[in-house]
């Protein structure tokens, strides 16, 4: 795993770099994806703080599906440039995908 950096897009903006970066096709809304060893910390913690079934099933989600407008992470693409320089102001939020989505 590369180690993580910073990386200067042309319009200024930095954004994590050795991380696979994932755009909602519908909002345009960058991702960051977890590694397999993010999502498994993610997964001890309902447990930790002893979440309701409801509230497990709202966590869960959250990671497979856009922060903003829902869609699901399976359809985002991999972020271009332009991508990278619109995530620049906001932040870029993790989701969590099979190791082969976002690859066509
Ligand atoms: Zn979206």
């Amino acid at each position: 795993m590369a180690a993580e950096s910073q990386f200067r897009t042309k319009s200024g903006g930095t954004v994590l770099f050795g991380r696979r970066l994932l755009t909602c096709p519908v909002c345009g809304w960058v991702h960051y994806a977890m590694t397999p060893e993010e999502k498994e910390a993610g997964d001890r913690l309902p447990e930790r703080y002893q979440f309701t079934a409801a509230e497990r099933l709202m966590y869960e989600s959250s990671f497979r599906q856009c922060l903003r407008c829902e869609s699901p992470a399976a359809d985002f693409r991999i972020a271009g440039e332009r991508d990278l320089a619109r995530a620049h102001g906001h932040l870029v939020t993790p989701v969590y995908v099979e190791p082969e989505a976002g690859m066509n």
